[in-house]
């Protein structure tokens, strides 16, 4: 049975590439058809609309932007809704909403469909080395189908139990740390600009004593150079986690004053044009509030 695919962005590209290297077939959809000619290259089938990819008893994946795309592909005209019945899986793997995530899988559920929840950590470059961390959850049985596909695509693969919701919910707590994560090394490497120490030597130094985690080594040497292009991951997208994430802490009344400030930096940042920048550009706000300017 062919796997469908649909949402062939930064993201979906390489998971895919992966999935056919690992001998799954796939068909794949992608709004912009052109983003498909790889992985046709590769031996994937194009289809024409998102209903085409799946298989009424298969499989089929989500990559896209949004809860708005999502729910595009899966409500919208042509989308897998309509054709997906008992028996079938729809594996969502988007930074989505927690509530979305609930809808969609009360309606494939009315259908006799599961929905399994499968966000992921890692940018494009790790996702095209095979080494996605990706957070699963939704009933026992879809999550055992669809654990050899996640595994082709993830380096580990965590269980968060039955309900689909979990895995969201920690993929935001997730993001919202790393943002976190950014704008502290911003704030530290441009303390030290002022006080004349080089952004590298910053980051050098506390990368190789008390903070050696490849998260603040790799982000780290970005922000020190304020290399921001090409986005790996859009700064819009960051945002529109950050929204999340302040919705659903709003819904189970948790204050998480630090989110509504990594909000406010991004929003400023969109203000600017630099929603199509990598989300590591948060960075350019802490220097241009200090005075600086980065971009000279
Ligand atoms: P991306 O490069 O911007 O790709 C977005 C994809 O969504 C494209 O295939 C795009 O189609 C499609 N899309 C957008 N709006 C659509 C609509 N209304 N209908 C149908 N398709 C639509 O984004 P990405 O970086 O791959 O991210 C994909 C998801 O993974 C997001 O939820 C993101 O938060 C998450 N994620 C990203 C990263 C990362 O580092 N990039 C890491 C972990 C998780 P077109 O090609 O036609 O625009």
């Amino acid at each position: 049975m062919d796997i469908g695919f649909i949402g062939l962005g930064s993201m979906g590209q390489a998971m895919a590439a992966n999935l056919l290297k690992a001998g799954f077939k796939l068909r794949v959809w992608n709004r912009s058809a052109a983003k498909a000619d790889e992985l046709v290259a590769l031996g994937a089938t194009r289809v024409q609309h998102p209903a085409d990819a799946a298989d009424p008893a298969g499989i089929v994946i989500t990559m896209v932007s949004d809860d708005a795309a999502l729910r595009q592909v899966v409500h919208g005209e042509h989308g897998i809704g309509e054709r997906l019945g008992r028996g079938a899986i729809h594996l969502s793997m988007s930074t989505i909403a927690p509530q979305t995530a609930q809808e969609l899988a009360a309606a494939h559920a009315a259908r006799g469909t599961d929905y399994v929840a499968a966000p992921v950590f890692g940018r494009p470059d790790a996702a095209a080395a095979r080494m996605l961390f990706v957070l699963c959850a939704g009933p026992q049985s879809a999550r055992q189908r669809v654990q050899p596909l996640l595994e082709a695509m993830g380096q580990r693969v965590f269980d968060l139990g039955d309900d689909p919701v979990a895995a969201n919910v920690v993929k935001l707590s997730g993001n919202f740390m790393i943002l976190g994560a950014i704008e502290a090394m911003a704030e530290a490497m441009t303390l030290g600009e002022r006080y004349g120490v080089a952004r590298d030597r910053t980051v050098e130094v506390l990368t190789q004593s008390i903070f050696p985690a490849p998260l603040f080594v790799n982000y780290g040497r970005q922000i020190a150079a304020h290399a921001y292009q090409p986005a790996r991951f859009k700064l819009a997208l960051g945002l529109k986690d950050m929204d999340l994430v302040l919705a659903a802490a709003r819904k189970v009344a948790v204050p998480m004053p630090l989110t509504q400030l990594l909000q406010g930096r991004l929003l400023s940042a969109l203000a600017r044009d630099r929603g199509e920048l990598d989300w590591t550009a948060a960075a350019l706000g802490v220097s241009e509030d200090a005075g600086l300017k980065p971009l000279g």
